[in-house]
Protein backbone atom coordinates (compact mmCIF):
# COMPACT_ATOMS: atom_id res chain seq x y z
CA UNK A 1 0.00 0.00 0.00
CA UNK A 2 1.23 3.88 -0.38
CA UNK A 3 3.02 5.33 2.52
CA UNK A 4 0.00 7.60 3.05
CA UNK A 5 -3.09 7.85 0.89
CA UNK A 6 -5.98 10.51 1.50
CA UNK A 7 -8.75 10.64 -0.70
CA UNK A 8 -11.29 13.60 -1.33
CA UNK A 9 -10.83 15.26 1.86
CA UNK A 10 -13.10 18.15 3.14
CA UNK A 11 -13.11 20.22 6.13
CA UNK A 12 -15.35 23.35 6.78
CA UNK A 13 -14.70 25.54 10.00
CA UNK A 14 -18.25 26.99 10.94
CA UNK A 15 -17.63 29.93 13.24
CA UNK A 16 -21.30 31.19 13.49
CA UNK A 17 -22.85 32.49 10.11
CA UNK A 18 -19.25 32.03 8.79
CA UNK A 19 -18.35 29.23 6.97
CA UNK A 20 -14.79 28.29 5.68
CA UNK A 21 -13.98 25.40 3.09
CA UNK A 22 -10.64 25.18 3.93
CA UNK A 23 -10.14 21.45 2.12
CA UNK A 24 -12.70 21.00 -1.52
CA UNK A 25 -11.29 17.42 -2.36
CA UNK A 26 -8.16 16.77 -1.85
CA UNK A 27 -6.70 14.00 -2.56
CA UNK A 28 -2.65 13.19 -2.06
CA UNK A 29 -0.78 9.60 -2.27
CA UNK A 30 2.68 9.21 -1.12
CA UNK A 31 4.33 6.14 -2.64
CA UNK A 32 6.76 4.09 -0.48
CA UNK A 33 10.14 5.93 -1.11
CA UNK A 34 8.88 8.63 -1.61
CA UNK A 35 9.46 12.73 -0.64
CA UNK A 36 6.34 14.64 -1.61
CA UNK A 37 6.54 18.97 -0.56
CA UNK A 38 2.91 20.63 -0.62
CA UNK A 39 3.53 24.03 -1.43
CA UNK A 40 0.46 27.39 -1.24
CA UNK A 41 0.05 30.58 -0.14
CA UNK A 42 -1.02 31.36 3.43
CA UNK A 43 -4.86 30.18 4.18
CA UNK A 44 -4.51 27.85 1.52
CA UNK A 45 -5.38 24.91 3.63
CA UNK A 46 -1.59 23.62 4.51
CA UNK A 47 -2.20 23.16 8.28
CA UNK A 48 -5.64 21.82 7.85
CA UNK A 49 -4.40 19.26 5.61
CA UNK A 50 -1.68 17.94 7.82
CA UNK A 51 -3.42 18.06 10.85
CA UNK A 52 -6.16 15.71 8.89
CA UNK A 53 -3.34 13.03 7.40
CA UNK A 54 -2.14 13.43 11.14
CA UNK A 55 -5.29 12.22 12.63
CA UNK A 56 -5.09 15.04 14.95
CA UNK A 57 -8.03 16.64 13.03
CA UNK A 58 -11.16 15.09 11.77
CA UNK A 59 -11.87 15.69 7.79
CA UNK A 60 -15.66 16.07 7.46
CA UNK A 61 -15.20 13.86 4.54
CA UNK A 62 -12.78 11.81 2.68
CA UNK A 63 -10.66 9.10 4.29
CA UNK A 64 -6.96 8.82 5.18
CA UNK A 65 -4.99 5.76 5.51
CA UNK A 66 -1.49 5.07 6.51
CA UNK A 67 0.48 1.99 5.48
CA UNK A 68 -2.97 0.72 4.49
CA UNK A 69 -4.54 1.60 8.03
CA UNK A 70 -7.17 4.09 8.18
CA UNK A 71 -6.87 6.64 10.71
CA UNK A 72 -9.40 8.94 10.18
CA UNK A 73 -13.34 8.82 11.21
CA UNK A 74 -12.36 6.76 14.35
CA UNK A 75 -12.47 7.21 18.16
CA UNK A 76 -9.59 9.68 19.24
CA UNK A 77 -8.18 6.73 21.03
CA UNK A 78 -7.75 4.45 17.67
CA UNK A 79 -6.38 7.73 16.19
CA UNK A 80 -3.73 8.02 18.72
CA UNK A 81 -2.54 4.43 18.70
CA UNK A 82 -2.27 4.42 14.52
CA UNK A 83 -0.29 8.02 14.78
CA UNK A 84 2.15 6.13 17.80
CA UNK A 85 2.81 3.50 15.41
CA UNK A 86 3.11 4.38 12.33
CA UNK A 87 3.34 8.27 11.54
CA UNK A 88 6.28 10.74 12.46
CA UNK A 89 5.42 14.47 13.29
CA UNK A 90 7.78 17.37 12.92
CA UNK A 91 5.25 20.52 13.07
CA UNK A 92 6.88 24.30 13.57
CA UNK A 93 6.15 24.29 17.69
CA UNK A 94 9.12 22.52 19.09
CA UNK A 95 8.49 18.99 19.80
CA UNK A 96 11.44 18.83 22.46
CA UNK A 97 10.76 19.39 26.14
CA UNK A 98 13.08 22.00 27.35
CA UNK A 99 14.37 20.17 30.89
CA UNK A 100 15.23 16.59 29.47
CA UNK A 101 18.53 16.52 27.08
CA UNK A 102 18.46 15.29 23.40
CA UNK A 103 18.72 11.37 24.36
CA UNK A 104 15.98 11.59 27.05
CA UNK A 105 13.65 13.41 24.68
CA UNK A 106 14.04 10.61 22.13
CA UNK A 107 13.76 7.64 24.63
CA UNK A 108 10.61 9.58 25.97
CA UNK A 109 9.19 9.47 22.18
CA UNK A 110 10.47 5.86 21.95
CA UNK A 111 8.08 4.85 25.14
CA UNK A 112 4.91 6.93 23.87
CA UNK A 113 4.99 4.79 20.90
CA UNK A 114 4.86 1.80 23.04
CA UNK A 115 7.94 0.57 22.39
CA UNK A 116 9.32 -0.18 25.97
CA UNK A 117 11.76 -2.73 25.29
CA UNK A 118 12.07 -4.17 21.24
CA UNK A 119 11.52 -2.50 17.76
CA UNK A 120 12.69 0.88 16.01
CA UNK A 121 15.81 2.17 15.85
CA UNK A 122 18.32 2.41 19.09
CA UNK A 123 18.89 6.04 20.66
CA UNK A 124 21.96 5.96 19.75
CA UNK A 125 21.79 4.83 16.11
CA UNK A 126 18.84 7.84 15.97
CA UNK A 127 21.75 10.38 17.18
CA UNK A 128 23.95 8.80 14.85
CA UNK A 129 21.87 8.96 12.02
CA UNK A 130 20.83 13.07 12.50
CA UNK A 131 24.43 13.33 13.35
CA UNK A 132 24.06 14.58 17.36
CA UNK A 133 25.76 11.62 19.44
CA UNK A 134 28.33 14.44 20.77
CA UNK A 135 24.77 16.36 21.61
CA UNK A 136 23.35 13.41 23.67
CA UNK A 137 23.51 15.14 26.93
CA UNK A 138 22.46 19.04 25.60
CA UNK A 139 19.44 20.46 26.78
CA UNK A 140 17.64 22.12 24.17
CA UNK A 141 18.61 25.58 24.80
CA UNK A 142 22.40 24.43 24.89
CA UNK A 143 22.20 23.51 20.71
CA UNK A 144 22.09 25.64 17.92
CA UNK A 145 19.64 26.25 15.21
CA UNK A 146 20.71 23.24 13.30
CA UNK A 147 20.98 20.96 15.70
CA UNK A 148 17.61 21.86 17.40
CA UNK A 149 16.27 21.07 13.58
CA UNK A 150 17.65 17.86 13.87
CA UNK A 151 16.89 16.77 17.52
CA UNK A 152 13.50 17.51 16.78
CA UNK A 153 13.71 15.45 13.52
CA UNK A 154 15.34 12.50 15.83
CA UNK A 155 12.17 12.92 18.29
CA UNK A 156 9.98 12.88 15.01
CA UNK A 157 11.58 9.56 13.47
CA UNK A 158 11.85 7.70 16.79
CA UNK A 159 9.21 5.50 16.11
CA UNK A 160 10.05 4.20 12.66
CA UNK A 161 7.37 5.84 10.98
CA UNK A 162 6.14 4.79 8.03
CA UNK A 163 5.63 8.95 6.69
CA UNK A 164 6.95 11.86 8.47
CA UNK A 165 4.96 14.46 7.92
CA UNK A 166 6.33 17.95 8.54
CA UNK A 167 5.68 21.81 8.55
CA UNK A 168 8.75 23.85 7.53
CA UNK A 169 11.32 21.52 8.35
CA UNK A 170 13.80 23.55 7.59
CA UNK A 171 12.26 26.95 8.13
CA UNK A 172 15.10 28.90 9.64
CA UNK A 173 18.11 27.19 8.61
CA UNK A 174 20.78 28.56 6.87
CA UNK A 175 21.82 26.88 3.20
CA UNK A 176 24.19 24.35 4.49
CA UNK A 177 22.45 22.96 7.44
CA UNK A 178 19.21 23.40 5.49
CA UNK A 179 20.51 20.73 2.83
CA UNK A 180 21.69 18.35 5.69
CA UNK A 181 18.36 18.02 7.11
CA UNK A 182 16.76 17.72 3.33
CA UNK A 183 19.19 15.10 3.41
CA UNK A 184 18.24 13.14 5.95
CA UNK A 185 14.17 13.27 4.77
CA UNK A 186 15.28 12.10 1.15
CA UNK A 187 17.37 8.99 3.11
CA UNK A 188 14.08 7.78 4.66
CA UNK A 189 12.67 6.65 1.54
CA UNK A 190 16.29 4.66 0.09
CA UNK A 191 14.91 1.35 1.70
CA UNK A 192 11.42 2.19 -0.68
CA UNK A 193 9.50 1.70 2.21
CA UNK A 194 8.77 4.61 3.88
CA UNK A 195 7.39 8.18 2.88
CA UNK A 196 8.23 11.63 3.99
CA UNK A 197 5.20 14.46 2.94
CA UNK A 198 6.14 17.92 3.81
CA UNK A 199 4.82 21.57 4.05
CA UNK A 200 7.58 24.03 2.93
CA UNK A 201 8.39 27.56 1.06
CA UNK A 202 11.55 26.61 0.37
CA UNK A 203 12.96 26.61 -3.34
CA UNK A 204 15.57 24.03 -1.93
CA UNK A 205 13.32 21.67 -0.78
CA UNK A 206 10.89 22.08 -3.41
CA UNK A 207 13.88 20.92 -5.60
CA UNK A 208 14.65 18.30 -3.92
CA UNK A 209 11.31 16.76 -3.81
CA UNK A 210 10.12 13.86 -6.32
CA UNK A 211 6.86 16.09 -6.47
CA UNK A 212 5.23 19.11 -5.56
CA UNK A 213 1.76 19.47 -4.97
CA UNK A 214 0.06 23.29 -5.11
CA UNK A 215 -2.85 23.87 -2.80
CA UNK A 216 -4.98 26.80 -3.47
CA UNK A 217 -8.14 27.90 -1.64
CA UNK A 218 -8.27 24.12 -0.49
CA UNK A 219 -7.57 22.31 -4.06
CA UNK A 220 -4.82 20.56 -5.30
CA UNK A 221 -4.30 22.62 -8.19
CA UNK A 222 -1.51 22.81 -11.05
P1 LIG B 1 0.93 29.76 6.96
O1 LIG B 1 1.14 28.38 7.53
O2 LIG B 1 -0.37 30.39 7.36
O3 LIG B 1 1.24 29.87 5.50
P2 LIG B 1 3.54 30.64 7.70
O4 LIG B 1 4.03 30.66 9.09
O5 LIG B 1 3.98 29.55 6.81
O6 LIG B 1 1.96 30.67 7.73
O7 LIG B 1 3.86 32.02 7.00
C1 LIG B 1 3.36 33.24 7.50
C2 LIG B 1 3.40 34.23 6.37
O8 LIG B 1 4.72 34.40 5.86
C3 LIG B 1 2.56 33.78 5.20
O9 LIG B 1 2.01 34.92 4.56
C4 LIG B 1 3.55 33.08 4.30
O10 LIG B 1 3.10 33.08 2.97
C5 LIG B 1 4.79 33.93 4.51
N1 LIG B 1 6.04 33.15 4.40
C6 LIG B 1 6.53 32.24 5.27
N2 LIG B 1 7.70 31.76 4.87
C7 LIG B 1 7.97 32.36 3.69
C8 LIG B 1 9.04 32.29 2.77
N3 LIG B 1 10.11 31.49 2.95
N4 LIG B 1 8.97 33.05 1.66
C9 LIG B 1 7.94 33.85 1.45
N5 LIG B 1 6.89 33.98 2.29
C10 LIG B 1 6.91 33.24 3.39
P1 LIG C 1 -2.44 27.51 5.71
O1 LIG C 1 -1.79 26.56 6.65
O2 LIG C 1 -2.19 27.20 4.28
O3 LIG C 1 -2.15 28.93 6.04
P2 LIG C 1 -4.89 26.84 7.13
O4 LIG C 1 -5.10 25.38 7.01
O5 LIG C 1 -4.29 27.35 8.37
O6 LIG C 1 -4.02 27.32 5.85
O7 LIG C 1 -6.26 27.60 6.87
C1 LIG C 1 -7.12 27.31 5.79
C2 LIG C 1 -8.38 28.15 5.90
O8 LIG C 1 -9.12 27.73 7.03
C3 LIG C 1 -8.10 29.63 6.11
O9 LIG C 1 -9.11 30.35 5.46
C4 LIG C 1 -8.21 29.79 7.60
O10 LIG C 1 -8.58 31.10 7.92
C5 LIG C 1 -9.27 28.78 7.96
N1 LIG C 1 -9.11 28.23 9.31
C6 LIG C 1 -8.05 27.54 9.77
N2 LIG C 1 -8.25 27.14 11.03
C7 LIG C 1 -9.48 27.59 11.40
C8 LIG C 1 -10.27 27.49 12.58
N3 LIG C 1 -9.84 26.83 13.66
N4 LIG C 1 -11.48 28.09 12.56
C9 LIG C 1 -11.93 28.73 11.49
N5 LIG C 1 -11.25 28.86 10.34
C10 LIG C 1 -10.03 28.29 10.29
Amino acid sequence: PPALDARELYRFYRAGEEETLALRGVSVTVAPGELVAVVGPSGSGKSTLLACLAGLDEPEGGVVRVAGERISHRPEAERARVRARRIGILLQTQNLIAHLDVAQNIRLARTAAGRRTVGGPSVRALLDQVGLLDRARSLPRELAGGELARAGLAVALANDPDVLLADEPTGELDGSTEQRVLDLLRARGRDGRRGVLLVTHSTAVVRGADRVLTLRDGRIGP
